[in-house]
């Protein structure tokens, strides 16, 4: 078998199975095997069921006592039983599998493996696995692959499939130069492709995970070298010369913009002017004020005749972005669009002709913008809000809009600046790392459950006094449903708990986008008092007036993104709280949320973090997902992307051609990167 190969060669799939894969992006034998483990379960002993915890995956070992009982509401069925071993009993649930009920005996002993869960302030064991003593023996102490799936496929038909591909392949074919491996001590393709699904032990994974992750960041390396040589000192078409709006606009402000805004606008101001095509990230903090910059760069650029755009990844940020845009252009005789997907047809028809025709001077829009038919007439600035969520191929698509426009890149992951300049190494990059005056830090605490009873206290208080409070719930690994009935579930709950006149809603993946965008609308217009949440809110959205934020389980998030989700409140002169509830209160979870408990810097908690959880443990809790990784993390691999990073510089023209004669995938997945044609 090839690499190139349909997996269809492989024995066991067939045309059923074959679309299974598919949906998960997998259409070839190489794919397939590069479809990584998104984690390793590793069977713990069985536990006491006293001694259980909420929010773990534990095994106990117990006898059935009572009749399972059987209900439904909505579309979810649900098998619930009580179990009890010598220290006392629990409680397991299992939804839209109703046969469990028939299964089950009374008085037999059971080793189930679930995840606890609080509902309702009880600890309830869910989905839990019927594992037989011999499986359980087999089991423990190995690490087992655990894959994202789709309905319909399992773990263990990957898992077979996978076996099938890497016995019937040749997997010699080493694309990185002998030279390379040797020197930062890295393991073949062959053995790495092989351990990462199927590891003996800990310590192959991890030098399995090293060598791929290597391979991440060497490919991005060589790809963004070439990006940078293109990109380096373009004369541009848009020179811009003019900037007396913007100088009257900043100085018509509410507020005075800090040293650091007024340092990255010089900056972006001499870009623009300079003759030559700008490419400027710019990082700051979550309420730092990125926006106004943007803002104030795009009025410039229309104050000297050309277009501008502002891609944000979400719809409400989009709309939040036109809002503010229109309220403080408009009286400046400066017109802005919005172009989102929720738009009708014949909304996008119009806004499409009066971007083209140049009618529009600003559109600020979702990806939406980079789609076929959206043209500008004279686009002379691009800029990106929120990079962390567009991948370079994204950032490359709407700046291929142009005729090479300017490009402003705005990001608030906090990235140590040496690895910003590797990582987006074509930029130049800017940072804004002073806060507005008159901010007040957010206030916070760190909590075990039993004090959720005074934070519900607290939030009606703080809702009494007029402002809002968010509520995030942490996924569901299981399955989406569930996800949306924990979320559902919480807010009924809430719901019960709190006087009858406060408004309580939820927001979950499982949405339809226009569903989604109506209740954070309502949200921002303080049409509702309490959200209940998912991470879906985590990008951007800015409602002053939300004080409180109170994190379920927070020791099931990366610090980075407790850190974003936490930048949603504090954005208004009201004091701001947030409240990390802590599923577990071991030594190592209150260790690692007192970080972020005891700093709002987020540069601060992303470095701590990075040296608790020390390079090469894996089994920590993934950070957002920088830039479109299969498993490398910037700030947890920072070493290998500095080691891979100096291994490509080595690297010119003529060895990366020659390095992708021999291996003719090799130029795909470097452009894949891009997107961008290079050589
Ligand atoms: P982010 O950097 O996270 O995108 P925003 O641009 O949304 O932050 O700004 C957050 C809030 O801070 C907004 O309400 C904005 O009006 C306000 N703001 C921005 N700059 C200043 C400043 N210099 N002084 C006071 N408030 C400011
Ligand atoms: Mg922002």
């Amino acid at each position: 078998m090839e690499l190139n190969d349909s997996i269809r060669n492989i024995k066991g799939i067939g045309g059923k199975s074959e679309k299974l894969f598919n949906k998960l992006g997998i259409y070839t034998v190489e794919e397939l095997l590069c479809f990584y483990p998104r984690e390793y379960d590793v069977f713990g002993k069985i536990e006491p069921v006293s001694s259980l915890t909420e929010g773990r995956m534990v095994i106990i070992e117990a006898v059935l006592k009572y009749v399972p009982k059987v209900s439904a509401s909505g579309n979810l069925k649900s098998v619930r039983a009580v179990f009890k071993d010598a220290s006392g009993s629990v409680t397991a649930v299992w939804f839209n599998m109703p046969f469990m009920a028939k299964m089950l005996r009374m008085g037999t002993h059971y080793i189930l493996r679930g995840r606890t869960v609080n509902r309702n302030g009880f600890l309830e064991l869910v989905q839990a696995k019927i594992l037989s003593r011999q499986e359980y023996a087999n089991l423990t102490g190995r690490l087992q692959p655990v894959y994202h799936l789709t309905a319909g496929i399992t773990v263990n038909a990957i898992s077979k499939a996978v076996r099938t591909a890497l016995k019937e392949t040749d997997l010699n074919g080493d694309f990185l130069p002998a030279d390379i491996r040797k020197e930062n001590n890295l393991v073949s393709w062959k053995k790495a492709v092989c351990a990462i699904h199927f590891p003996e032990g800990k310590e192959e994974c991890i030098q399995a995970r090293r060598r791929l992750v290597f391979d991440e960041f060497f490919l991005f390396a060589l790809a963004l070298g070439q990006v940078k040589k293109t990109k380096n000192k373009i004369p541009s078409k848009y020179i811009m010369s003019k900037n007396a709006m913007p100088l009257k606009l900043a100085g018509s402000l509410p507020y005075k913009l800090t040293t650091a805004q007024q340092a990255v606008w010089q900056e972006i101001q001499q870009d623009m002017r300079s003759g030559n095509v700008m490419n400027r990230l710019v990082q700051g903090d979550v309420g730092s004020g990125k926006t106004i910059i943007a803002l104030l760069a795009l009025l410039m650029a229309a104050e000297n005749g050309f277009q501008g755009a502002i891609m944000a990844p979400t719809e409400v940020l989009a709309l939040q972005h036109y809002e503010t845009f229109c309220a403080l252009l408009e009286p400046l005789g400066i017109k802005t669009g919005l172009l989102t997907g929720s738009l009708t047809a014949a909304q996008k028809k119009k806004v499409y002709a009066q971007m083209a025709s140049g009618e529009l001077d600003i559109i600020a829009g979702t990806h939406a913008l980079v789609q076929d038919k959206a043209e500008f007439k004279n686009l002379g600035l691009v800029v990106t809000d929120e990079q962390h969520r567009f991948g370079v191929k994204q950032r490359e698509a709407l700046y291929s809009k142009g005729n090479e426009p300017h490009m402003l890149v705005m990001s608030a992951t906090p990235i140590p600046r040496t690895l910003a300049i590797i990582l987006y190494g074509e930029l130049d990059v800017s940072v804004i790392d002073v806060m507005p005056e008159g901010r007040k830090p957010v206030k916070n605490c760190v909590v075990g459950t039993n004090y959720r009873p005074q934070a519900y206290k607290f939030m009606q208080q703080e809702i009494e006094a007029g402002h809002q409070v968010y509520v995030i719930c942490p996924m569901v690994d299981e399955s989406e449903n569930m996800e949306a009935e924990n979320v559902t579930d919480y807010t009924q709950m809430l719901r019960e708990k709190m006087p009858p006149e406060t408004r309580v809603a939820c927001l979950h993946g499982k949405m339809r986008p226009a569903q989604k965008n109506s209740i954070m609308e309502e949200f921002a217009a303080h049409k509702i008092d309490i959200l209940v949440s998912t991470t879906v809110i985590e990008v951007g959205i800015n409602v002053p007036s939300a004080t409180v934020m109170m994190v379920e389980n927070s020791e099931r998030f990366g610090l980075a993104q407790l850190h974003q989700l936490r930048g949603r409140v504090g954005r208004g002169d009201a004091q701001s709280y947030c409240i990390f509830m802590a599923g577990n209160n071991s030594k190592e979870v209150m260790d690692r949320l007192s970080i972020i408990g005891n700093s709002n810097d987020g540069f601060y908690v992303a470095e701590q973090d990075l040296k608790m959880r020390g390079p090469g443990d894996f089994f920590g809790i993934r950070q957002s997902g920088e830039l479109d990784f299969k498993l490398a993390d910037i700030y947890q691999d920072a070493d290998i992307l500095v080691a891979a990073n100096k291994a490509a510089a080595r690297f010119g023209d003529k060895d990366i051609m020659e390095l992708c004669k021999k291996h003719d995938k090799l130029k795909e997945k470097i452009m894949s990167y891009t997107g961008t044609i290079f050589l």
